[in-house]
This record gives structure tokens, C-alpha cells and sequence, in this order.
């Protein structure tokens, strides 16, 4: 069996922890790999390594930094049909997907590169008579990621591009259910040059996670996963004085006004609430069907969904993948049957529809006359699962987003500008779409959301991610009387 290792301090090394997790083809049930799960001392080693190459890194030009982050982006591009066969190979997103995910990821990467621009500090001359009062922003030091299993390359190009621009060294703990993706980014990290031990990547569960949390040497974490691990690695990496920005789980509203282009709401509804089998942060998990629309809307989504081609993600014809797990793929599954249970109307019932093989696939399911008290609707389900809730008005819509809690993404479809200039105004969430179903920022902006969905103040990426990887210090500078200089700058002296 494969065996998937750390890489410390620029060598792959075997652990001696005994204890590892298995990795599974999605596609096929079978399991493919085994991952280490790193020890107390193996993480030790991890930011000892990241400590110790932080002295000169943290000292090495800017120059020399873009230099380095230009290589790395060159072998991401040129690696990107290997890393994109890995995503698909053990997540099981199809493949436009997964080359989409690099895409993004490199976005991330081109951003860093422009870091000096950014970091560029701010300068008051003359503050006082003769006083200049200027700020630099500085590393932190040694910088960890903990990602999640939905976006195994682009989650880990959100944090590593920007922290080590900054001057940080980083030590990343990718998900353990689909490590090969980022280990592969992590050696061609080494293969641009970065020194050893700039970045490092620890692979395991709870216990790496916990040792990060706890280790003096960790100055910052960014975390990407669930809610309820996101409060828990808030709570505690920020009790012990690190930086922590941790993004957490989603319900995301698409709100469908009565004026709306039907065949343009029903594909992104289609696209957004099924695209990587439902498993995005920013899926569309609820529309809110505004008045009259309802039914169009219903019977619009649910003819798109009859075309939908579920298969393996390495089948050019696939639309959607499996999920993660057999389990995951049971636990959505019962939110089907709890909806109805509850007393929504099933258009669509993806437990209905059989594969061949061992696969973790499930069909695609809508749910109609969904409320505010079903499971259905209250839960992060994150998979394939779509619930439609019907409304009266516009002021209906916005209350039931500002009530949930989780604030990540929302989008409204409208020919309206001045209703969709108001939801821009109303909207209880981080990132806004209209007329766009999965309003990911650009690379030159920053993404995160609300509520449950955000512990901290910094979001990702982009110019929140600088923020969040550097320090300011601020200088306040007194010359002396120029007239009073050892060189005759001209001026009348006064000795
Ligand atoms: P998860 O919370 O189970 O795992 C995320 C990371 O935390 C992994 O590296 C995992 O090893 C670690 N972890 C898991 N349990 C832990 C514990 N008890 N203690 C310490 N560490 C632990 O999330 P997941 O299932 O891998 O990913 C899906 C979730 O991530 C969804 O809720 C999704 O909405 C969320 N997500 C959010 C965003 C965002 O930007 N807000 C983006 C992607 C995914």
C-alpha cells in the first residue's frame, strides 16, 4: 500500500508515530493509500525546522522572495494536470473541477507575488519638527495551515503563497482523507527552492492539529474547515496569544426575485447547489423562492437535474462525482428522508438512483415547501441536497438570511439594479453575488464570511491575507537641527 509521509525540513520522512488513516478512490470505494498521522515530536520537528530556517528567511530580499514565488507558480502550472489526476483521485470531483481548484490556487500565487507592492508601509514626514514617524510591517515567525477535505490545493494556496511573501516560514496540516494534492504542492515548494523548512507539511488528525495549537514556537494559524473545529481552534490557538483566523461551515441563500431571468436562476441553482457533489463552502444549499416564481423555478431546476450525468470524475462525461465517504454520503442521505419526514415535498430523490460498483455516489435531491425549523434547512448538510423555501416578499428573504447563522455567501437573481443594489446593502453574509451563484472573491480580494462562518477579524487571502501574516511596528525618528550636521549642508550654523 502507498504510504503518503511528512516532508520536514526538506526531506520526506517515514513516521515513527504508528499510527496512520487509510485514503479511498471515492469513485471506487477502494482504498488506495495510507497517511501517516504525525506524533507530538513529529509536529516538534516540523516547527523546530520552521523556526530555525525563519532566522534567515525573515531576512531574505524582497527581490530574492518574488524570485522564488515566480518559480513556484511556473511549477504549479506546469503540474497542474498531475495535481488536478490527484484531486480527482481522492476526493472525486470531476476533472474540470479539479483544474478549475488549481486555477484558483494559482491566483493566489500571482497575487503573493505582487506582495512588495502591498507591503510597501506607510511614511509622515515632519511629524514633528524634525521628527518622521514611519510603519513597516514585519513577519510573524513561524505561520501553520489546517485544511479541509474539499479543496485540498487551492485551501492550502489560500495560506502558504502569502505567509512565506510575507517572510513567515510555514509548516501546513492538510486533511487526511485527501493528502496527495497538497504534498505534491508542498514538493514543488522545494523544487522552486525555498530553503528547507520554509515550508513543511505534517500530515494527521487531532493531534497534530491540537500540538500546533499548543507549540510556543506557532506564532499564527489559518484554519478552513467546519464550524464547530473552527470555534475550537479559535478558542484555543487565540487563549494562548497566537494570531488565528479560522473559516467555518456554510448554508448559503440564493434569493430568486419574481423578475428573475428563470433559465439563468435555474442553472445556478443547478450548477451551485450540485457542482463537487454539494461539498463547497459556497454551495447553494437554500433558494428562497420569492413570490410567483416559485413554481417555474421548482420544475426549471428540476428538468436540469434529470440531465445531470453523475459518474467517476475521470470520466469526461461526468458532471458530478461521488462524496468523500461512504459515511458522509449516508449522513446526507438521511436528510433527505428527515425533510421529508418533517413534511417537505421531495421533487427529487437522489437516494433513489443506483450505481454500479462500490462508489460513494448518491443522486441529486430537491427539496420543495422546505422551512426554517427542518434539519434540512437548519443544518450544513454538504452534500447534494437543494432546499427551496417559498416566501411572500423581498423583506421575507433578507430576515431568514440575517437570522441564520452562518453568514459565508448569498446571491440574488434579479433584472432589478436597484433591488440588487439593495440586498448588496442588506445582506447578512461575507460575499454577496447577484446574478452570480458562487461569489468567490478574486485573488485581489479577500474572502471570508460572517457570523459562524468566520472565527477573527482577518479574512483570506488577497490584501487580508497580508494583513493577517504581517505585524506592524512603527518608528518614530528625531534628526537632529540640520544647521548643526558635521557636512555644510549651506544652512547658517549655530555653533
Ligand atoms: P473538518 O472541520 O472536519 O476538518 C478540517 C481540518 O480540521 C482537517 O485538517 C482535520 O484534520 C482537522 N480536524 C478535524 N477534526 C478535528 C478535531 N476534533 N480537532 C482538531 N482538528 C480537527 O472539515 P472537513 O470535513 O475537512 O471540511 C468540510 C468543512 O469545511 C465544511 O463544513 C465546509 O463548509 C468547511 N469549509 C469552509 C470553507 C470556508 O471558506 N468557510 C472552505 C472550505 C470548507
Amino acid at each position: 500500500m502507498h504510504q503518503i509521509h511528512h516532508l520536514i525540513d526538506g526531506v520526506t520522512a517515514g513516521s515513527a508515530s504508528g499510527r496512520s488513516g487509510p485514503v479511498f478512490d471515492p469513485a471506487t470505494g477502494e482504498q488506495t493509500a495510507q497517511v501517516d498521522f504525525a506524533s507530538v515530536e513529529e509536529v516538534d520537528a516540523a516547527v523546530a525546522s520552521a523556526r530555525a530556517a525563519f532566522e534567515e528567511w525573515g531576512t531574505v530580499s524582497i527581490a530574492r522572495r518574488v524570485k522564488l514565488l515566480y518559480g513556484f507558480r511556473n511549477l504549479i502550472v506546469e503540474h497542474t494536470d498531475e495535481i488536478a489526476h490527484r484531486l480527482t483521485a481522492e476526493h472525486g470531483k470531476v476533472a474540470d473541477d479539479a483544474r478549475g481548484e488549481v486555477a484558483r490556487g494559482i491566483e493566489n500565487i500571482e497575487f503573493a507575488c505582487g506582495f512588495a507592492d502591498s507591503l510597501k508601509g506607510t511614511y509622515s514626514e515632519q511629524a514633528s519638527t524634525g521628527v518622521d514617524v514611519y510603519t513597516v510591517r514585519q513577519p510573524l515567525g513561524v505561520c501553520a495551515g489546517i485544511t479541509p477535505f474539499n479543496f485540498p490545493a487551492m485551501v492550502p494556496l489560500w495560506m502558504l503563497p502569502n505567509a512565506v511573501a510575507c517572510g513567515n516560514t510555514f509548516v501546513l496540516k492538510p486533511s487526511e482523507r485527501d493528502p496527495s494534492a497538497p504534498r505534491l504542492i508542498v514538493e514543488l515548494a522545494q523544487e522552486a527552492g525555498f530553503p528547507p523548512g520554509v515550508v513543511n507539511l505534517v500530515n494527521g488528525d487531532k493531534v497534530a492539529v491540537d500540538r500546533l495549537l499548543g507549540h510556543p514556537d506557532v506564532a499564527a494559524l489559518s484554519f478552513v474547515g467546519s464550524t464547530p473545529i473552527a470555534r475550537y481552534v479559535y478558542t484555543t490557538g487565540t487563549a494562548q496569544s497566537k494570531r488565528v483566523q479560522a473559516l467555518g461551515g456554510a448554508k448559503n441563500h440564493m434569493v430568486v426575485l419574481p423578475d428573475a431571468d428563470l433559465n439563468l436562476a435555474a442553472d445556478a441553482a443547478v450548477s451551485a447547489a450540485y457542482g463537487s457533489a454539494g461539498e463547497r463552502c459556497m454551495a447553494i444549499s437554500v433558494v428562497v423562492a420569492v413570490g410567483e416564481i416559485a413554481d417555474p423555478l421548482v420544475e426549471a431546476i428540476k428538468l436540469r437535474m434529470e440531465k445531470l450525468v453523475i459518474g467517476p470524475g475521470n470520466d469526461p462525461a461526468s458532471e458530478m462525482g461521488p462524496l468523500i465517504t461512504a459515511e458522509h454520503r449516508d449522513r446526507v442521505a438521511g436528510y433527505v428522508g428527515a425533510g421529508a419526514d418533517a413534511g417537505a415535498e421531495v421533487v427529487v430523490d437522489g437516494r433513489l438512483q443506483s450505481f454500479d460498483g462500490d462508489g460513494f455516489f448518491l443522486g441529486v435531491s430537491l427539496l420543495d415547501r422546505v422551512t426554517t425549523d427542518m434539519s434540512v434547512y437548519t443544518d450544513e448538510i454538504f452534500g447534494p441536497v437543494l432546499s427551496v423555501v417559498r416566501v411572500d416578499g423581498y423583506h421575507q428573504a433578507v430576515g431568514m438570511i440575517a437570522d441564520n447563522p452562518y453568514g459565508n455567501g448569498t446571491a440574488i437573481f434579479t433584472r432589478d439594479g436597484g433591488a440588487a443594489r439593495q440586498f448588496q446593502a442588506d445582506a447578512d453574509a461575507g460575499m454577496v453575488g447577484i446574478n452570480v451563484p458562487i461569489p468567490v472573491p478574486v485573488g485581489y480580494h479577500s474572502f471570508g464570511g460572517w457570523g459562524d462562518s468566520l472565527f477573527g477579524d482577518t479574512t483570506m487571502y488577497g490584501p487580508e491575507g497580508l494583513h493577517f501574516y504581517t505585524r506592524p511596528k512603527v518608528i518614530t525618528s528625531r534628526w537632529p537641527d540640520p544647521s548643526t550636521s558635521t557636512v555644510d549642508l549651506g544652512f547658517p550654523r549655530n555653533d
